[in-house]
């Protein structure tokens, strides 16, 4: 019956040897790069217009926009 005890013992010693391989993971990584002049970007964006998610936006100082309000 010690057979189970070590196999515990076994799992948390694994876990706790595992200090978060993965550190940077962070949002916002992508909005630091941002171009100076209104660029058409691509993704799962919300317009600041009218709300709605759009895949494609435009960068339109300081937000992004949807095709159906961008400013022709
Ligand atoms: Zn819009």
């Amino acid at each position: 019956m010690s057979e189970d005890r070590t196999l515990e013992e076994f799992a948390s010693t694994d876990e706790t040897s595992t200090t978060g391989p993965t550190d940077e993971n962070e949002d916002g990584t992508v909005e630091s790069v941002e171009p100076a002049t209104p660029a058409y970007g691509w993704g799962s964006y919300t317009c600041d217009e009218c709300g709605e998610t759009t895949e494609r936006v435009w960068w339109h100082s300081g937000g992004v926009v949807c095709p159906a309000c961008k400013e022709w």
